[in-house]
């Protein structure tokens, strides 16, 4: 049985007979056609739409993520489309996204659990101009907010240095201040423990590369002694800044 078979693309065709496989190989998998969305989420209307799709599989796959494009348009290719102009979809943020697919890898569960909510979402929001839910920022913000909900940190300081953390060998990580706010080293913290199930989702120079990818923080005067008394009100005032709605 092929790898591509292990993750139930024969049941995705079977399911989306107006889709066809353009590509299979060892590099990727190219899937293109119209994509029909039957999709209600709790609480709200069901919807039942079509969109022209393209949706590649890379290689590694699905260490990797897919890319889904849109190619009639009919999404603005704007940030409030989470859309970038070349039609792709930004589906959500990177670590979310590996984290649902580790644990769910075959297509038929991505379909269900990422693509499906984002294009009821998009088409809810075409429909009545705002979104079912709560929209998460796009871009850095956005990617913040999410990671604050998924590590269960409080700031953006405390979310790179999870990032940091998951970049470096667990010998180092040990040594970093823990992200939980104790004031601890992360090694003397059970926050250490909840660091393994990120780790697996790739390798360090991942987390490394993605962590590059932040606007540095800038960093805070030299503490005095005397200021270093302020730095707990700094801390809070940070919390009261982060805007994190986790659902
Ligand atoms: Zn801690």
């Amino acid at each position: 049985m092929s790898k591509w078979e292990t993750f139930k693309l024969q049941e995705f065709l079977t399911q989306h007979p107006s889709m066809r496989l353009v590509e299979l190989n060892a590099q990727q998998v190219v899937i293109e056609g119209e994509y029909e969305i039957d999709a209600q989420m709790q609480g709200f209307e069901p919807i039942l739409d079509t969109y022209q799709l393209q949706i590649v599989f890379p290689p590694d796959y699905p260490r990797s993520l897919p890319t889904v494009k849109e190619s009639e348009r009919r999404i603005q290719r704007t940030a409030d489309f989470h859309t970038y102009e070349d039609g792709a979809f930004c589906l959500g943020s990177a670590i979310k996204l590996k984290s649902i697919l580790c644990e769910f890898p075959t297509i038929t569960e991505f379909v269900r659990r990422i693509l499906d909510p984002f294009l009821y979402a998009i088409t809810y929001k075409i429909k009545h101009d705002v979104y079912p839910f709560g929209d998460l920022d796009h871009g850095e913000a956005g990617l913040i907010d999410d990671y604050q909900c998924l590590f269960n940190v409080k700031g953006k300081a405390a979310v790179l240095l999870v990032l940091a953390a998951l970049g470096a060998r667990k010998r180092e990580a040990n040594k970093l201040p823990c992200p939980c706010g104790c004031k601890r080293r992360i090694g003397k913290c059970d926050f250490r423990f909840g660091l393994q199930h990120w780790r697996q989702l790739d390798r360090r120079r991942w987390f490394r590369e993605h962590l590059s990818k932040f606007s540095r923080i800038e960093k805070p005067k030299r503490k005095t002694r005397r200021q270093k008394n302020t730095s707990k009100d700094s801390r809070d005032s940070q919390r009261a800044n982060s805007r994190a709605r986790c659902p």
